[in-house]
């Protein structure tokens, strides 16, 4: 479900000055669909100060502002870093093995191979 694409300018009835004018607004349903989560989670964040959203003014309606949507899914994404260690393994030559690999191998895909 794509959003309303409301411009907040147009919408004229924000009682919230500090969107961006070509921020795009999302109903609280349409962004639950779009999160793939509910609109009670949604409400949840809200309540508890994670979610920043917009009440048009004489209404209970909420707005969510694409700013916020982006925010949500780049926090929700972000990849654990991870460590990095080098192989404990020598080559062939004797020299020590160059290869790095995530934590919790000692040693990388190649010489992992050649001794089994
Ligand atoms: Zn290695």
């Amino acid at each position: 479900m794509r959003p309303q694409h409301i411009v907040a300018e147009r919408a004229g009835m924000l009682n919230h000055a500090s969107v961006p004018e070509t921020d795009k607004l999302w109903s609280m349903q349409e962004a639950a669909d779009y999160l793939r989560t509910s609109r009670t989670t949604l409400h949840r964040l809200k309540d508890s100060g994670e979610l920043h959203t917009l009440q048009v003014a004489g209404t209970r309606k909420r707005l969510i502002p694409q700013s916020e949507i982006d925010r949500l899914l780049s926090e929700a994404t972000k990849p654990r870093p991870l460590r990095y260690e080098p192989c404990i393994a020598l080559n062939k030559d004797g020299s020590e093995c160059r290869n790095r690999m995530a934590s919790g191998s000692e040693l990388c895909g190649s010489h992992l191979r050649a001794r089994v």
